[in-house]
């Protein structure tokens, strides 16, 4: 450490050190109030956190003028507590330094105007503050003496904390700190010089506050009013405070979030023709990352010929490590063999098959890390099923994810046994699937299981090379003659398990109750075979009672992933050679439709509630003012008009507009965007209100003023293919731009939230006891949730 020659404050105890002085009498250190003076100070005794009562007590002292007290100043038991009876000054801040104002009617002739406050002195006060005082102000006494706020003597780190850096031998670069250090050493110096040549106050306070100066910017080297000390080439310094904050500091950066070895991190793609468990790893990565596979006489051949396909070759190895723990670089070994022994362990490449775990940010929940089963393939992305996009919260947009490879054979096999993949179909917060097919394949199983869907022999020998458990067996097709064609279900059917289900399809009309569903909307599968009904989101995706989860239930994870697989196999096939598509001509609605359309748009009678408004002759409806009554309504009408026109639309369109049979089969878009393409996109909202007044009583200079008609208030009558106004473009652009503001606003702030939950109880478990404890076995809940039961 150094000595120095006079104390100096420590710049992030400096607040601190102005509270406490506040709370305590300049002359004799003791608290300025006591329980039996001032009843403030017997609630502020009973606070139990240290900070509160610290800040309870400045609050109740900082107007104290006097040491209040009786006579019986030397007995610290005193009933009162005692006190000095002398004036007190204030005590303010500036910068690194502390003064000290007594109030202007008691001012001595010594005692004119602000005093600066030494740390010297500071230190004395401080120094005594009884023990008993100190807990009082929430120091505690053996860990927090408040006069350790101020260095007598300054700590110097060790070099590790201040590595120098060495240029080729002889040029060698110090550290910041090293640096600063320095330059306390010769401010201390000097400073002791001055002293000792008994140099003049005035003089001497330069030295003094160059040598605070140099104190706190060792310690913090960004403050406020401060000027910031920088290096020779004018790059500012890096204190110990700017190492430690902030998210790439020391804690957040290197202690909370170390960065791991054994990891990738690339873009994801899709690739239907993965088995959902399946990961597809750039050929680069599976060179760059290794799994510590140990010599057998079993595998040694194997090994071998890792070893000498070497680093750079792809099924190689980079590493041996001999059972003495020596580790061999193979790249740097000669021509000769690699000798190796049972025990040995050579860091092979990742391979096909090999189990890693795969994550995507934010991690959510446990879904968000899976085991995958290795596939190398070439370009540079991780390739996934399309299937598994839902529990990840992926897309394809730019993503990126990270694989992990377990370092040990028990890594692996804990990895295998709880996280793959097609264990973690079902979800335990609501006990149905997370993973269904999706996007493409849920069209294409829509459009195949349809009634009037039929393959020829060709097409469906060509798919029966697609199933993994084709046992041989042709199924009899359902036309013979002229030729000989099979319907789509009876192709679906081969994938199918031997599981039976009834359920609906997303058009099923509500009212219809027959056996018999004239629009083939009721689903029957018995004994593994697809009697009726089309397919659709709800039967394929993940909801309860649907296809997967009823196989996850009878047959188990594995039948489910081959079924999601082969779901997809099949019907990516017959898709690809189907074709889809969708264009502006999906959007338009006959002549007698759009006729309907502007009828109902037109009968929209805003302008009588308008007019009635006007007249006041609009009742207030209950626990609403007439102007809320008066929106309300407006946005009834507006709101049923729009729902009717697109109703009008939508009920139109034949079973051939493509965008219909997408929102039908579940894979993309909903009644509502139909409407808004076809009919009118609607009443535009900011803060859940119509489009308020920007401008004095109107939205835009293109109205009347209190024009409160739906055209001036945002509602938008033309659809998006007959094109907005300007100013119903305008009006939808800022009810567009809130919803992006809110998804950035919600997703850090939800984040950030949820980071404090996992961080305050990440400790926390449920024991095999039963109940839920934390890291020290106290116990938080007796059963967990108080009930017992998950989710
Ligand atoms: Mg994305
Ligand atoms: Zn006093």
């Amino acid at each position: 450490h150094i000595e120095l020659a006079r104390p100096v404050y420590n710049v992030s105890h400096m607040d601190t050190v102005v509270k406490v002085l506040r709370a305590v009498c300049f002359h004799c250190s003791k608290i300025l109030t006591h329980p039996s003076r001032d009843p403030r100070a017997r609630a502020a005794k009973k606070l139990v956190k240290g900070q509160a009562r610290l800040r309870a007590y400045v609050m109740i002292c900082k107007d104290k003028k006097v040491c209040e007290g009786g006579d019986d100043l030397e007995n610290p038991n005193a009933a009162d507590g005692g006190g000095c009876g002398n004036f007190q000054p204030k005590i303010s801040r500036t910068g690194l330094k502390l003064f000290y104002e007594y109030p202007a009617e008691l001012r001595d002739e010594q005692l004119r105007g602000k005093q600066p406050l030494e740390a010297a002195q500071a230190l004395q006060i401080l120094k005594r503050i009884s023990d008993e005082d100190c807990d009082e102000l929430g120091l505690d006494r053996m860990w927090a003496r408040p006069e350790w706020m101020i260095n007598v003597n300054l700590p110097v780190p060790p070099p590790a904390v201040r590595p120098a850096v060495t240029v080729d031998t002889t040029m060698r670069s110090e550290d910041d700190l090293t640096h600063k250090i320095g330059d306390i050493v010769k401010a201390n110096e000097n400073l002791r010089k001055q002293e000792l040549n008994g140099a003049p106050a005035q003089y001497l306070q330069e030295f003094v506050d160059l040598l605070q100066y140099h104190v706190a910017t060792l310690i913090n080297n960004t403050l406020p009013g401060q000027p910031v000390a920088a290096q020779r080439s004018g790059r500012a310094l890096k204190s110990i405070v700017q190492r430690l904050k902030g998210k790439e500091g020391r804690i957040r950066g290197n202690l909370m979030g170390k960065r791991v070895d054994f990891s990738s991190r690339s873009v994801i793609t899709p690739d239907p023709n993965l088995s959902i468990e399946q990961l597809g790893v750039p050929r680069s990565v599976a060179l760059a990352l290794t799994f510590p596979e140990v010599v057998t006489p079993f595998n040694i051949d194997r090994m071998h010929a890792l070893v000498r396909n070497g680093p750079d070759e792809l099924p190689g190895a980079k590493y041996v490590v001999r059972d003495d723990g020596s580790r061999l670089d193979l790249r740097f070994k000669g021509a000769g063999e690699v000798h190796l022994e049972p025990g040995y362990r050579v860091e092979r490449h990742l391979e096909d098959g090999d189990v890693v775990v795969f994550n995507r940010q934010p991690s959510l929940h446990k879904m968000s890390m899976m085991g995958h089963r290795v596939k190398i393939q070439p370009y540079s992305t991780f390739r996934l099923n399309l299937s598994v996009t839902s529990p990840y919260n992926a897309d394809f947009d730019g993503d990126e994810m990270n694989m992990h490879i377990p370092q040990s054979l028990a890594a692996r096999a804990e990895v295998q046994q709880l996280m793959m993949v097609p264990t973690q179909i079902i979800s335990p917060k609501m006990n149905s699937p997370v993973m269904g097919i999706v996007q493409d394949s849920l069209l294409g199983a829509r459009l195949l299981t349809q009634r009037n869907t039929f393959l020829d022999k060709a097409f469906v020998f060509n798919v029966l090379m697609w199933l993994h458990n084709f046992d041989g067996r042709v199924p009899q097709p359902a036309i013979i003659k002229p030729r000989p064609l099979w319907t789509g279900k009876q192709l679906f059917s081969l994938i199918l398990p031997d599981i039976n289900l009834v359920g609906k399809m997303s058009l099923h009309p509500k009212n219809e109750t027959t056996l018999i569903s004239p629009g083939d909307t009721r689903v029957l599968v018995e004994q593994g075979e697809l009697l009726c009904g089309i397919l659709c989101k709800k039967t394929l995706g993940t909801g309860q009672g649907g296809l997967v989860h009823v196989i996850q239930n009878e047959c188990g994870p594995d039948a489910t992933c081959a079924f999601l697989d082969q779901t997809q196999a099949i019907v990516n096939y017959w898709l690809l050679h189907h074709g889809f598509t969708v264009g502006i001509g999906d959007t338009i609605a006959d002549e007698e439709t759009m006729r309907t359309i502007v009828q109902t748009i037109q009968a929209a009678k805003v302008s009588d509630l308008i007019m009635k408004a006007h007249q006041d002759k609009l009742e207030a409806k209950p626990g609403m003012t007439i102007q809320a009554t008066f929106e309300k309504q407006v946005n009834d009408v507006l709101n049923k008009a729009r729902d009717d026109s697109g109703n009008v639309a939508s009920d139109s369109l034949s079973m051939a507009n493509n965008v219909k049979l997408m929102v039908s089969a579940g894979s993309k878009g909903s009644i509502t965007n139909i409407s808004q393409m076809i009919a009118c996109v609607g009443q535009q909202n900011v803060e859940g209100k119509r489009i308020a007044s920007g401008f004095r009583d109107r939205t835009l200079p293109h109205y009347h003023k209190d024009d409160f008609g739906p055209e001036a208030r945002g509602f938008v009558s033309n659809s998006y293919l007959s094109g907005l106004t300007p100013q119903e473009f305008f009006f939808h652009a800022m009810g567009g731009r809130e919803g992006l503001i809110d998804t950035a606003v919600k997703t850090s702030e939800t984040g950030y939230i949820q980071r404090r939950l996992m961080k305050a109880m990440e400790d926390v478990g449920v024991r095999y006891d039963g109940t839920v404890r934390n890291c020290v076995n106290d116990v938080l809940q007796f059963v967990y949730g108080e009930d017992g039961m998950d989710g």
